[in-house]
C-alpha cells in the first residue's frame, strides 16, 4: 500500500513543506504573543503598537498562503491516491478468474469499492502524512521552547508520556472491532444487493415484513459492531484528552512557579504557553492517528490481498493463441467442484466441427458443468479437453472466449445502445452490425424501437421479451463469427413457439459447432440434430440420432419435453 504514497511523492513533498511552514508560523503566533507581553510591559508606546501590529499583518498574509498551498496539494495528493487506487483495484477485480470471483456475493465487491477504500482514504492516504506533519510541528515547537526555556521543554515532553503510550494500549483491540464491523458491513451490502434483485420474488409474494425482518437483523448487526468498535476509541480518546488537561495544569502551574521566582519573564510565560499547544496537541493527534491507522489495518490487508492476488486468481490470461477451437475432443474427463464431490466421470467423447449436438439429461446431472468446462472456466479437472487439436489449458482464456460463445437463460444486456450490445464494445463495421442483427433474427425489434442501432435498451433490457433478449446472445456470438456456441437451457425460458425458432435459426446456422442443453424441443427438432448426447449422473448414457436412441432415453426426452423446467 505504500507504493500509493510513494507513487506521488513529489506532490506529498509540497503538501508536507507547506505543513512544515505552518509549524514555523506555530513559532510566529509564540513570538507574536510574547510581543504582546513586552509590548505591554516594555516601553515602545505607540512605535511598539505599531510593530505589533505590522507582525500580525505578516503573520496572516503568510498563513493564507501557506494554508492554501497545504490544502491545495493535500487536496491533489488525495485525488491522485484514490484515483490510481480505484482503478488498480478495479482492474484487478474485472481480470478476476471467474470461479474466485463468485465465490463472494457481488455485494461484497461493491462494499470493497465503497466502504474499504472511503475507509483507507479517510484512516490511511490522510492519515499517514498527517502523522508527518504533526511530527514536524512538535519537533519545531520542542526547539523553540527549548530556547525559551529547555528545563520546561523537557517537563512538557514527559508529560506527553502517557498519550503515546495509549495507542499501544487499545491498538489490537481496536483493529479487532473494526474487523467485525467491516465484515457486517459486507454481509449488509450482499444481503441489500440480494433484496434489490429479487425485489420482483418479495412483491409477488406479498414478502415485505419477512425480508424487513431479515433486513433488521443484518443491519442491527451492523450498528451493534460500529457502536462497539467506537465505544473502543472512546475509552482511549477519553483519555488521551484528560492527559493533555493533566499536562497543562502542571506545566502552568510549573511556568507560574519559575515567574515567581523570577526565572523567566511574563513574556516567556505566555510564548511558552502559546508553543506548549503545539508540542501537546501535535503529541495527541499522533496518538489518536496511530490509533485510527491501526483500526484500519486489517481493511488494508483485504485491499492488499485484493492487490496482489495470484496470476491464478487472474484468471487465464497466459497461453497460446489459436484460431480454430474445434473439434472439441474430452478425453477421460473428470470433475469435481472445490467439495470434492465428483460430478463428471470420465467423460470421453468428440464434438465435429460445424456438427450441431443436443445435451440431455436429468436435473443434475453435469450438463451445464459440462459447456462450464468446455468454456475455459475451470481448470482443476482431470483428463484432456482438446479444442483443435491443442490442450485447453494452454490456450490463453481471451482465444477461447472470442471463439466459444455461452448463451445463458438469462442473458445480461447493458443500459446502453443496440450497436454497443451486439458488439458488447468491439470494433466493427456497422454493416457487420446489422448483419448479425439479421441473422438473430433482431430486425422486428430494431424496426420497433425506432432509432436503429442506436435505440437504447433499458436497463437489464425490460423492453425486450425473453425470446429478444436470447436473440442478442446469439447476435454477439454471431458478430464476433464464434465457431461454438454454447446454449444452458437458453430457451428454457420461452414458450415453445418461440424456442423452436430460435433452435431453428442455430441448427441452420452453417459452419457454427452447436451444443445446446436442451428440455424444451419437440421431437421434429430434436430430428435435426447430428447428435444427441444423453447424460446421467456425469456419465455419458449413449448418444447418437434421435431415431438411434434406446426406448428408456427417449422417455426421458418425452419427459423434459413436458416443460419441466426446474432444471438449470
Ligand atoms: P445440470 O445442469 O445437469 O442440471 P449441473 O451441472 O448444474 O447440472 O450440476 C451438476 C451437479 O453439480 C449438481 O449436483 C450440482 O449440485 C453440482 N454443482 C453445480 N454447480 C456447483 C458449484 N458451483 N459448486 C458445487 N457444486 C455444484
Ligand atoms: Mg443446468
Amino acid at each position: 500500500m505504500n507504493q500509493y504514497l510513494k507513487g506521488h511523492l513529489r506532490l506529498l513533498a509540497v503538501w508536507l513543506i507547506a505543513e512544515f511552514m505552518g509549524a514555523v508560523m506555530v513559532t510566529g503566533m509564540s513570538l507574536f504573543m510574547k510581543q504582546v507581553a513586552d509590548t505591554a510591559y516594555g516601553e515602545g508606546g505607540l512605535e511598539g503598537i505599531q510593530g505589533l501590529l505590522l507582525l500580525g499583518l505578516v503573520l496572516v498574509v503568510v498563513c493564507l498562503a501557506v494554508e492554501y498551498l497545504g490544502h491545495y496539494c493535500r487536496a491533489k495528493f488525495l485525488k491522485e491516491c484514490n484515483l490510481s487506487l480505484k482503478r488498480k483495484i478495479f482492474d484487478r477485480i474485472i481480470h478476476c478468474d471467474i470461479n474466485l470471483f463468485q465465490e463472494k456475493n457481488n455485494g461484497s465487491y461493491i462494499s470493497l469499492l465503497n466502504n474499504d477504500l472511503r475507509l483507507i482514504d479517510e484512516s490511511y492516504f490522510q492519515v499517514i502524512p498527517l502523522i508527518y506533519s504533526n511530527i514536524n510541528t512538535f519537533l519545531v515547537a520542542f526547539i523553540v521552547m527549548c530556547l525559551y526555556h529547555p528545563l520546561l521543554a523537557a517537563l512538557q515532553v514527559l508529560l506527553c508520556i502517557p498519550q503515546i503510550l495509549l495507542p499501544r494500549r487499545f491498538g489490537k483491540s481496536a483493529s479487532a472491532k473494526q474487523k467485525e464491523y467491516m465484515d457486517s458491513l459486507d454481509v449488509w451490502n450482499a444481503e441489500v444487493k440480494d433484496i434489490f434483485t429479487g425485489f420482483e420474488a418479495v412483491k409477488s409474494f406479498g414478502i415485505e415484513e419477512k425480508i424487513k425482518e431479515r433486513y433488521r437483523k443484518i443491519v442491527d448487526e451492523v450498528e451493534k459492531n460500529g457502536f462497539v468498535m467506537r465505544k473502543q476509541q472512546a475509552k482511549s480518546l477519553a483519555l488521551s484528552s484528560a492527559s493533555l488537561y493533566m499536562a497543562f495544569v502542571l506545566q502552568t502551574v510549573f511556568s507560574v512557579y519559575l515567574v515567581m521566582n523570577g526565572e523567566i519573564t511574563m513574556g516567556i510565560l505566555l510564548g511558552t504557553m502559546q508553543i506548549s499547544n503545539y508540542v501537546n496537541n501535535p503529541v495527541r493527534e499522533i496518538s489518536e492517528l496511530y490509533l485510527e491507522y491501526l483500526t484500519i489495518k486489517p481493511v488494508l490487508a483485504r485491499i492488499s490481498a485484493v492487490l496482489d492476488g495470484t496470476e491464478e486468481a487472474q484468471g487465464k490470461t497466459l497461453g497460446i493463441e489459436v484460431d480454430r477451437v474445434t473439434p472439441l475432443c474430452l478425453h477421460k474427463l473428470s470433475f469435481a467442484y472445490e467439495d470434492g464431490r465428483r460430478i463428471l466421470h470420465e467423460l470421453d467423447f468428440r464434438f465435429d466441427s460445424g456438427k450441431k449436438y443436443a445435451i440431455v439429461g436429468s436435473s443434475g446431472s453435469g450438463k451445464s458443468t459440462l459447456l462450464r468446462l468446455l468454456m475455459g472456466y475451470y481448470a482443476q479437472y482431470e483428463g484432456e479437453v482438446y479444442c483443435g487439436g491443442k490442450r485447453q489449458t494452454e490456450i490463453s482464456g481471451q482465444s477461447l472466449y472470442r471463439r466459444i460463445s455461452m448463451v445463458h437463460q438469462r442473458v445480461f444486456l447493458f443500459d446502453d445502445t443496440i450497436r454497443n450490445n451486439i458488439t458488447m464494445y468491439g470494433r466493427y463495421s456497422d454493416e457487420e452490425v446489422w448483419k448479425a442483427a439479421e441473422d438473430a433474427g433482431l430486425m422486428e425489434v430494431i424496426r420497433r424501437m425506432g432509432d436503429g442501432l442506436d435505440s437504447r435498451i433499458q436497463e437489464e433490457g425490460r423492453n425486450l421479451s425473453g425470446g429478444e433478449q436470447q436473440r442478442f446472445a446469439i447476435a454477439r456470438a454471431f458478430i464476433r463469427k464464434a465457431q461454438v456456441l454454447l446454449m444452458d437451457e437458453g430457451t428454457a425460458s420461452l414458450d415453445y413457439q418461440t424456442a423452436g425458432l430460435i433452435d431453428s435459426l442455430l441448427l441452420d446456422k452453417e459452419g457454427l459447432t452447436l451444443l445446446s442443453v436442451t428440455h424444451k424441443t419437440e421431437k421434429e427438432l430434436l430430428q435435426r440434430y447430428d447428435e444427441i448426447l444423453v447424460l446421467e449422473q456425469g456419465r455419458i448414457l449413449e448418444h447418437g440420432l434421435y431415431d438411434e436412441l434406446s426406448e428408456q432415453s427417449k422417455q426421458l426426452l418425452a419427459w423434459n419435453c413436458q416443460g419441466a423446467s426446474d432444471d438449470n
